[in-house]
Parts: C-alpha cells; sequence; structure tokens
C-alpha cells in the first residue's frame, strides 16, 4: 500500500486514511491556500507499526522520496548546516483528540545548522536559538519521555536571575544558555546526548507520534468519547513557518463565527513574536484578533478572506490556526469547529439563508441532545462555588429549600414553596415528592438509580450520587465537605447539567426554547426562531411519529404542546395508588366474589374519570392504554413495617392488618419482576382486566356523548405466548361490544419469548409496542434496579459495553429480537402497528434505530418529544 501523501494528493474525505489534520491541510492545499508544503503518513502505516512493533516495509523509502520533494519544492535539505529546512512532525486522528497526542516543532535544528537558521533570518541569533531550545524541549518531553517541569523550571531560572517574568526578555545569550542547560536535562535524564541527526529526529518523532496512540491518557480519552481503539493516528510531516522571528511575525487562532453564539465576526486570538503552542500554553497574555488588523492590515484582510473561502467552501463553521512570518499569513490546520447547542441552531439556519445548505442538512447539523440542552433552564454561576459533586443524572437548574421526606416536600410544595427532595435514594414511595419538588438530590446511585430515571421520565432535574455528602434523615440535615451542614428548610441549588450541588440560591434563566414550546414566548427571539424552523423541517421528513408516554391529562396536554401525535404508554398503576390503595387491599383480601366485585366496583369509576381527562386531553389522537403491570405487593405495605406493626400490638391487632399480613407474605416474591405481574395478573385475579377495559371503554363512550373523539387503545403488558393474549383479547372484546366503542387491542413485547413467537403473537395483536427496559433487562438477565450500583460503572470502565444498554438500545441483543419481531409480526399481519415505548423512545441513537427498522412511532416522556421529532427528522434526512 501507498503509506504516504503529499499534501497535494490528498483531500477531506480521506480522514480515515490520513487523520482530520490531514485531511484537511490537503484540502486547503488544493484549495490553493497558502499552506507550507508536507506530507501525511497515513494510519494504516501507525496501524501497521502498533501491530508489528516496526515500521511497515517500504515506509522509510517512501518517507525518504517525499521528503527529497519537500526539499526540492523548499530548495533546502532537511538540516542542513548552511541553510536548513527545518519541519514539524504532528499528530492528527480521524477524530480530533484535543491535547491527547503531540506535535514536535523545528525539526532539523543541531548545533550547525542552527547557525544556518540564524543566517536564514538575517542573522537572527535569539530566533535561531529560542527555535532550539524549543526543539530540545518539546522533543525531550514528547519522544524521549522527559518530564516537561525540569525545562520549565529551567526557564523560570533564567528569567528569575535576569528578573523578568516574560520570555521576550530573554535574548540570544540566554537562549544559547538554556539549550545547554536542555542537553545537559536530556543527557541527564537518558543517559544518552541529544540525537544531533535531523532525519533521526524524524524518525524518532514520527514513531513516538505512532506510540501516543496508545498512551493511557489516550485511550482513556477514548473510552470516554467513544472512539474506537484500532483506528490509529497519521502523522503529518510540514515544513516550517516561523511565528517567533520578531515583532512582525506572531501565530494565533480563530473561528469564523462565534462558536458560542454562532454570530458572524472575528474570532480569535492572536500573540505577537511567538510559536504555535505558545498560544495554548498561556506563557504570555493573547490580543484579541482584531487588533492584528492596526499590526499587519494586509494579513489580517488576506485572514479574513480565507476564512470567508473557508465557510465557503466546508459550508459550516470552521477553526483554524495560522501563523504569520514576517509579514507572510500561513494556514496551519482548519476543521469544522466545535460550538455551543444554541450556535449550532444558529449556524444551521443561517447557512440556509445564505444559500450555502439546505434544509435537510440543516436538520442534520443539529443533535437531540443539543436540542435538550437547550430546553433545561440554566444557572448563571459566577461567583458561586459548589459545596459537593455528584452526577448529571437529569438536566437543569434547581433552586429551593432542602427538605428530607416526600410528606414535607409535599407539604412546603402546596403551601407554595419551591423544595429540593434530599435522599440518600428514592423509591416509588417518594413519588409524590419527586413531583412537588423542583429537583431531586440523592448521595447513592447512578445515572439509572430510581431517582435519575424518574426525574428524566419527569424532566425534572436531578443529581444523584453526591457520595461526599452525609444523609442524616433522621436530623433532616445533611453534611458537605468542609462541615458545612445543611438543615431542613436551607435553600440550595443544583445543577442537574454538571451534578454540582451549591449552598443559597443561584440565578437561574429559563428556557426561552421551552417557553416557546408552552406557547408563552415567540419567534423573536433568534434562537427560538432557528429551533422552530428546524423542527417543523423535521417533523415534514420524518417517517417515524412520536407520541408520548403520559399517565395524566396534564403530561397529555404538556406532550401536545410539544407535538406529541399520541399517547404510547399511558400507565394505569399510579391511578391505584394513593388513598385508592385501601381499595386495592380490599381487592386483594376479597374472600368471596361479592366482596371482590364490591371492591372493583369502587375502582372502576374512579379508572373512569381517569380517562376521560386523558382521552379529553388527545382527543382525536391515540391513547395506548397499558392494563396493570406491576407486582401486587407494590400497593401493599412493606412486609417488614406490617410485621413489626402487627407484633406489637399483638391481641391489639386489628383483624384486617392481620390478613393483610398474610397477604403481604403470601404475595411476596424472590424475584417480583419476573414474578406475578403483567398480564399473569389479570388472568389470575377475575375481574380486575375487565374492569380496566370496562373502565376505558365507557370512558371513550362518555367522550362521545360530550362530542368528542376518542381513540383508546387498549395494550397488555408482558406477554410471552400467544394464548396469554387470547384469553385476555377475548373478555375484552365483549366488554368493548357490550358498551359499544371500538378499540385496537395489542401488547407489548417485552418477554423475549414474545419476540421470538411474534409470528403467532400478532394474530391475536393489532399492535406491538416494544417495551425495551424490560427486554432489555430480560434480555441481558439482569435487573436494571440492581446492577446499577453494582457493576455497571466497572462494566463501562472495562468496556463491555460504551454506553448503558438502558440509556442506549443494545442493536444485537433486544434490538435483534426487535427486528425478528418486525418481520414475523407484518408477515402474520402486515397492517400491524409497531411502536416503542421505553425510555429509549427518547434517546437519539434509538431512534435512529427504530427508524432504520421501520417502527411506525416512536413514545417517550412529554419533555423529549421534541428531542424524538428531530432525530426522527434526522434519521430521514
Ligand atoms: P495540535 O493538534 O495539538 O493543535 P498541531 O500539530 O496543530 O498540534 O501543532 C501544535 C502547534 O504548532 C500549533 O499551534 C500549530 O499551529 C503549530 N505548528 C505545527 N506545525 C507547524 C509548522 N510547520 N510551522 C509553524 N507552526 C507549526
Ligand atoms: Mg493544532
Ligand atoms: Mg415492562
Amino acid at each position: 500500500p501507498k503509506y504516504v501523501y503529499n499534501f497535494t494528493e490528498g483531500n477531506k474525505d480521506l480522514k480515515d486514511l490520513l487523520g482530520g489534520k490531514g485531511a484537511n491541510l490537503a484540502e486547503m492545499t488544493n484549495l490553493g491556500l497558502p499552506v507550507p508544503p508536507g506530507f501525511t503518513i497515513t494510519t494504516e502505516a501507525c496501524r501497521a507499526y502498533l501491530r508489528d512493533g516496526r515500521e511497515p516495509d517500504g515506509l522509510q523509502d517512501e518517507i525518504s522520496q517525499h521528503l527529497a520533494d519537500l526539499e526540492r519544492a523548499m530548495g533546502r535539505r532537511l538540516g542542513d548546516p548552511a541553510d536548513p529546512l527545518l519541519v514539524s512532525v504532528r499528530s492528527g486522528a480521524k477524530f480530533s483528540m484535543p491535547g491527547m497526542m503531540e506535535t514536535v516543532l523545528n525539526i532539523g535544528l543541531n548545533d550547525e545548522s542552527v547557525h544556518g537558521l540564524a543566517k536564514q533570518a538575517g542573522g537572527n541569533e535569539r530566533f535561531a536559538w529560542d527555535s532550539y531550545r524549543r526543539l530540545i524541549q518539546m522533543f525531550g518531553k514528547t519522544v524521549l519521555g522527559i518530564d516537561g517541569d525540569l525545562f520549565e523550571h529551567a526557564i523560570d531560572e533564567v528569567k528569575r536571575a535576569k528578573g523578568t517574568t516574560s520570555d521576550l526578555d530573554l535574548d540570544a545569550d540566554d537562549m544559547r544558555a538554556l539549550v545547554d542547560t536542555f542537553k545537559g536535562i536530556v543527557r541527564e535524564q537518558t543517559g544518552k546526548d541529544f540525537p544531533a541527526d535531523p532525519r533521526e529526529q524524524m524518525n524518532l518523532a514520527i514513531r513516538a507520534v505512532f506510540e501516543s496512540w496508545n498512551a493511557p491518557r489516550a485511550v482513556l480519552y477514548r473510552r470516554q468519547e467513544r472512539i474506537p481503539a484500532d483506528l490509529g493516528t497519521a502523522v503529518n510531516v510540514c515544513a516550517m513557518v516561523f511565528g517567533n522571528c520578531g515583532m512582525d511575525s506572531g501565530t494565533g487562532v480563530a473561528f469564523t463565527r462565534d462558536p458560542s453564539t454562532g454570530q458572524q465576526g472575528v474570532y480569535g486570538d492572536y500573540l505577537q513574536n511567538a510559536q504555535g503552542e505558545d498560544v495554548v500554553a498561556g506563557i504570555r497574555n493573547t490580543m484579541p484578533l482584531q487588533e492584528l488588523e492596526r499590526i499587519d492590515k494586509r494579513s489580517y484582510d488576506e485572514l479574513l478572506r480565507i476564512m470567508e473561502i473557508l465557510e465557503n467552501h466546508y459550508k459550516d463553521l470552521c477553526d483554524i490556526e495560522f501563523t504569520i512570518e514576517r509579514g507572510k499569513l500561513w494556514m496551519l490546520q482548519t476543521r469544522v469547529g466545535k460550538r455551543t447547542p444554541a450556535a449550532a441552531f444558529r449556524i444551521a439556519t443561517q447557512l440556509v439563508d445564505q444559500g450555502l445548505i439546505d434544509m435537510n442538512e440543516a436538520v442534520t447539523r443539529v443533535t437531540g441532545d443539543q436540542l435538550a440542552q437547550l430546553m433545561f433552564p440554566r444557572f448563571d454561576a459566577s461567583g458561586h462555588t459548589p459545596i459537593a459533586k455528584g452526577m448529571n443524572a437529569s438536566p437543569g437548574a434547581a433552586v429551593g429549600k432542602a427538605v428530607f421526606s416526600s410528606e414535607r416536600a409535599q407539604e412546603l410544595a402546596a403551601a407554595g414553596e419551591d423544595v429540593i427532595l434530599v435522599r440518600r435514594e428514592t423509591n416509588p414511595d417518594d413519588l409524590g415528592g419527586m413531583i412537588a419538588a423542583r429537583g431531586i438530590l440523592t448521595s447513592r446511585g447512578g445515572k439509572t438509580s430510581h431517582a435519575a430515571v424518574v426525574a428524566r421520565g419527569m424532566g425534572k432535574t436531578c443529581v444523584c450520587g453526591a457520595e461526599q455528602l452525609d444523609v442524616d434523615l433522621e436530623n433532616r440535615r445533611f453534611t458537605a465537605p468542609g462541615g458545612v451542614v445543611v438543615n431542613e428548610g436551607d435553600v440550595i441549588s443544583i445543577d442537574g447539567s454538571t451534578g454540582a450541588v451549591y449552598l443559597g440560591e443561584v440565578p437561574v434563566v429559563p428556557s426561552a426554547v421551552v417557553e416557546y414550546f408552552e406557547g408563552k414566548g415567540d419567534t423573536s427571539d433568534e434562537l427560538v426562531a432557528a429551533v422552530d424552523r428546524i423542527l417543523r423541517h423535521a417533523d415534514s421528513v420524518r417517517r417515524l411519529a412520536v407520541r408520548a408516554n403520559a399517565d395524566t391529562p396534564e403530561d397529555a396536554a404538556r406532550a401536545r404542546r410539544f407535538g406529541a401525535q399520541g399517547i404510547g404508554l399511558c400507565r394505569t398503576e399510579h391511578m391505584f395508588l394513593g388513598e385508592r390503595r385501601k381499595l386495592v387491599e380490599d381487592l386483594i383480601l376479597a374472600s368471596t366474589d361479592e366482596e371482590r366485585q364490591a371492591a372493583l366496583d369502587a375502582l372502576e369509576p374512579l379508572q373512569r374519570r381517569d380517562f376521560i381527562g386523558i382521552l379529553e386531553a388527545m382527543d382525536g389522537l391515540p391513547v395506548t392504554i397499558r392494563l396493570i403491570d406491576p407486582p401486587l405487593h407494590e400497593f401493599l405495605p412493606d412486609l417488614t413495617e406490617l410485621s413489626v406493626k402487627v407484633a406489637l400490638a399483638g391481641e391489639q391487632a386489628s383483624e384486617k392488618d392481620r390478613r393483610l399480613l398474610e397477604a403481604v407474605k403470601r404475595l411476596h416474591e424472590q424475584n417480583p419482576m419476573l414474578g406475578l405481574r403483567g398480564v399473569r395478573l389479570g388472568l389470575v385475579i377475575p375481574g380486575l382486566f375487565a374492569m380496566q377495559v370496562r373502565a376505558i371503554a365507557e370512558a371513550a363512550a362518555e367522550r362521545k356523548r360530550q362530542g368528542g373523539d376518542p381513540r383508546p387503545e387498549i395494550m397488555i403488558p408482558l406477554v410471552g405466548a400467544v394464548q396469554e393474549l387470547e384469553i385476555v383479547r377475548e373478555e375484552a372484546e365483549r366488554i368493548l361490544r357490550e358498551v359499544g366503542v371500538d378499540a385496537l387491542i395489542g401488547t407489548m413485547i417485552e418477554v423475549p419469548r414474545a419476540a421470538l413467537t411474534a409470528g403467532q403473537i400478532a394474530e391475536a395483536a393489532e399492535f406491538f409496542s416494544f417495551g425495551t427496559n424490560d427486554l432489555t433487562q430480560m434480555t441481558w438477565g439482569f435487573s436494571r434496579d440492581d446492577v446499577e450500583a453494582s457493576f455497571f460503572s466497572r462494566y463501562l470502565d472495562l468496556g463491555v459495553f460504551g454506553v448503558s444498554p438502558f440509556e442506549t438500545l443494545d442493536r444485537e441483543g433486544p434490538g435483534r429480537l426487535m427486528r425478528i419481531a418486525v418481520d414475523e409480526g407484518r408477515k402474520t399481519r402486515p397492517d400491524l402497528k409497531l411502536g416503542i415505548c421505553g425510555e429509549h423512545g427518547g434517546d437519539p441513537d434509538s431512534v435512529h434505530f427504530c427508524h432504520e427498522i421501520g417502527l411506525d412511532y416512536v413514545s417517550c416522556s412529554p419533555f423529549r418529544v421534541p428531542i424524538a421529532r428531530l432525530e426522527a427528522g434526522r434519521a430521514a434526512c
């Protein structure tokens, strides 16, 4: 294979082979921009080197040829004592890995060629020796692995002796002395002399760049950023240009527009008489790029002209590195630049208005994650220091009084106070408090803990697993590091986007985007207008419909404002909590048919009212109602608590408590998630499902009488065999007939067996909805509630998976089962409706997967509806 490409041979689409830097240097070269000549050694050569532990055959020859070409083009030979060519050896992987791998400048200098360099620069000795000491310093650190502080300390020493803090005050003699000192450091640290041979310098630097791919910090960075480990880096060898040969020279970085707002203009920093790395290292204060206009108008105008060329060519915001050598501008790097979420939306629409891209392209230029960021209120935290840090479980900015129980949270919230619910960890009983609170803070549990999952679902701010906090529930207070004690009622602020916890009130700025979705803002705000435009376009191209998971009329109404086209999952279990628990207890304790029927009869009108509200909020749109799903014991008192209560009461224990205790014991399960729940409950407790179906049917009938257009769909959870579904279906159809309304009847696909027998199940189901939370845990065989705390972080560290399968759908596992179910289900029933209602329905990557396998809709929490709309649009563009 060809291992080396001249800059004139590559282009921007060859990033796999030439790395991002090399591909873009080639692109700029071919655009005719002033790039110093050079060549790129491919990532393939790097991979071969890392695999075999030596350079691939032929690489040295190819390098020699390209070096000879470069020397010819420059009219100088590498390290020639009289008139040296110098080069930089620069790493550059496909994905930018800032600061992970290194670059060596000024290769080719030694005790002889340093004089030649001075001569080239018109006798500028300081410049030549400065360049030389930089070479030894960078080479020593990067190639020889010497602690960089040793060199820095030596420089500080010289500055101190001269009584200065600026390296500009160091003269040629100081630089020469530093070269000696640096050579001494190299000898001392490595037992060898600094290599004087230019070609050896180059070869060693190239190998060091190859090897830096596997440096521990690079490995860690890739794992975090989910960059594949086997790509390797390219190496760019580039003729040096010098920003450090006087005040008419310098180096800088620039953006073609403001990366934080998208505003067009001149954004960048410039440093006179300096080499590249000085700008980032912050040794001297840079000046705003605008000032270059005053210093060197010609170069400045040229730079602006080039920035315009680059923007028009890449059709996007670019960032660049440049150097000016005695009034001559050189381009050293460019790439499509990173930007804030707000800037991403603005820039995408600005580029459309400029005619550079079309709306389809604009939709792909932004992401659901960026939109999510824009939907959360933010803190203006300048001047505030966090007292602790936890995990950023659910973004947003929440301020309120710390409270330590669900009851207290509800009390204070009812009295109009803002509260933050602080717990060690939360459980389903905290739900009321979580709903009432502005935010949730826990000291235990990770990003898939109960608190985190529920909070994300509600779009509520949550910081979880703040382990530095000692939460004392009994005394209603917590202690933060440094002995800071926060008592109930003290105001705290939590930042769900960063995980920071603050004492006191940090000012909050609401999200203009959400205000707009809620109908409170308008499109006069440029950002809002951009988001609106992009979402509208996404809606016009997407193939997936977007529904919401909502259990209350309020949530349903909000989801609708956010663009939901129906409800994909209306859970009914919340409808059995609170005061209705007593009715559920009666149902479970019923010993005769009459008692059971009485309990069901009491529940039915309550259920009906719940459904009327939701059907009304979603009038004209489908509402998928799932019949009761969780294990019954969740509605009963806690076993331990009740045992204690009965034991303490002794003879005085009430008859009901005794019977309740028996029932709780009877219903106690080792693995409740695999126990009596879902359709199994429906088949075991006579009348339970029938009551729910009747409540749905009568709610629909009532809505019709009111002139509405109800579209209920009845969904049976946890089906594993078609027989289960057939039994429930028969009864449900009978009830629908009796009441005289229509409703689709379908099932969740969440047990692996259901996916595997989808062809049969589709005979009794008019729709499938993939319950990917259960499907994931049953496919992997681990329980979401348990594994998160015990081994998930370890698994992520070990790379067993790059991201939790509860967050992003695991395509090979549950995803494969979904494909099977889609294929076989549609074979049986071509018009089978297919959707997803697990947490994954609002996850960007998972939405793309659902698009690929041909689902009809995704369903997610109301707050994520716009995100799913956008991602469904991106998937279709
Ligand atoms: P990074 O990827 O860390 O930015 P670079 O390879 O871009 O590393 O180089 C580090 C610094 O050295 C940059 O400021 C760059 O502009 C500068 N630089 C690299 N090559 C040359 C060169 N041939 N002439 C002058 N400066 C250079
Ligand atoms: Mg760079
Ligand atoms: Mg489920």
